[in-house]
Parts: structure tokens; C-alpha cells; sequence
């Protein structure tokens, strides 16, 4: 949803050119399938370099979205990783985050494998420059030990992800979600599913 959110802000502001997507070549595959998803197409996901810690390289993540905003296209997703999956890899989120601000792009953090180590304050410098992200996300159920599937997502703007979601035929009109109640169902992609 971090995807749909970005994708209908970006186009709110420019409604043409292919939109591209970042990330690393070691991030987790759901950045893939959520491109296939949401209709961007894996074809338009770029699989930024990484160096020797297997960290994405900052200045081919700009050199790349230059080059394809240079070519038409419209990059707007950029998926930083705390901890990759296969390789415990973290990206620097701090110039991410800088080249992601001056080119209006959307930066997401996967912390979904490694972020429950950020509640122990000596591994919090992992995260140094996470404020600037606009959608963060981390999986309690992987090393929390809650249930599965506790996903804990956090969005920068609400409404990025609301207006990105939210049709209200006359079926599900209530005068409690129009009083401007948080109504999850708008957070997410099912209906008749409790809120994940
Ligand atoms: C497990 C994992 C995911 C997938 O998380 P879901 O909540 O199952 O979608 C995404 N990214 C990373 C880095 C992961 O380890």
C-alpha cells in the first residue's frame, strides 16, 4: 500500500511518464510483486548497486533516477532496507532520505526482517536518518514472537494512503467514518478482512 499511496501522489502532481521504482539488488521481493500489483510493472523497478557491506550506494540511486527522469520517466518510489532478508545489509537511510527530499520522491523503510532490533537504543544509529521517511514498516511476528502476521506500518500522511484508497459506494457509507473516524478500510487493500 506504501506503493499505491506514493503512486497516487505522484501522479496527483504529474499525470504522465512511466513511474520507476528503487531499490536495492539485496530487497526483499515484495518490492517486486507490489510493483507487479499495483501496476507499475517489475520492468520499472531499478535494482540500485550496493558496496562492499552490501548497502545501497547513494549516488547510483541518484544517477539512476536522474537518468530516467531525464528519459520521461517519473521516479517516485524509493524502498530503503534496515536489514535485508538474505544479508542483514542496511542501506544508509541518511543520503537516501536527502535525494529522495530534493526530487519530491516517496521513501519507503523495510525494516519488516531486522527493525525489532531498533527498540534496543544501541542499534537505534542503524535508522539514523529514518526521519525523513514517509512510510516505514516492520514485522513484530519475525523476531517479537507475536502472532502472526502482526505487519506494523507507519505512514507519514494518512492521507496519502486514504485518498490513494478510499471508494465509498452507498453500501458502506456510515455517518461515523464521515465524521472523520479512522475507518481502516481505506488503509488497506481487502474489505471483508480485519485490518492487517
Ligand atoms: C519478511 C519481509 C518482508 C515481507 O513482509 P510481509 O509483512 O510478509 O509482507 C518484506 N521485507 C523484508 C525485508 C522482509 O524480511
Amino acid at each position: 500500500v506504501a506503493m499505491v499511496a506514493a503512486r497516487h501522489r505522484a501522479r496527483a502532481n504529474r499525470p504522465s511518464g512511466a513511474l520507476t521504482a528503487y531499490a536495492s539488488t539485496q530487497a526483499h521481493s515484495s518490492i517486486l510483486k507490489a510493483a507487479i500489483v499495483s501496476g507499475v510493472g517489475r520492468e520499472n523497478v531499478r535494482l540500485v548497486p550496493v558496496d562492499q557491506n552490501l548497502a545501497m550506494r547513494p549516488q547510483n540511486l541518484a544517477q539512476l533516477m536522474d537518468a530516467d527522469a531525464a528519459a520521461g520517466a517519473q521516479p517516485f518510489f524509493v524502498c530503503a532496507t534496515v536489514g535485508t532478508t538474505s544479508t542483514g545489509a542496511v542501506d544508509p537511510l541518511e543520503p537516501i532520505g536527502a535525494i529522495c527530499a530534493q526530487r519530491g520522491v516517496w521513501m519507503h523503510v523495510d525494516a519488516a526482517y531486522a527493525g525489532a532490533a531498533l527498540v534496543c537504543p544501541e542499534f537505534r544509529d542503524l535508522a539514523a536518518g529514518v526521519e525523513r521517511a514517509d512510510s516505514f514498516n516492520f514485522n513484530p511476528h519475525k523476531w517479537l514472537l507475536t502472532n502472526f502476521d502482526c505487519s506494523a506500518m507507519w505512514v507519514r500522511e494518512r492521507r496519502a494512503l486514504i485518498d490513494a484508497l478510499s471508494i465509498t459506494p452507498e453500501y458502506l457509507r456510515n455517518a461515523a467514518s464521515e465524521s472523520g473516524a479512522v475507518d481502516y478500510r481505506d488503509w488497506q487493500i481487502p474489505l471483508g478482512r480485519r485490518f492487517r
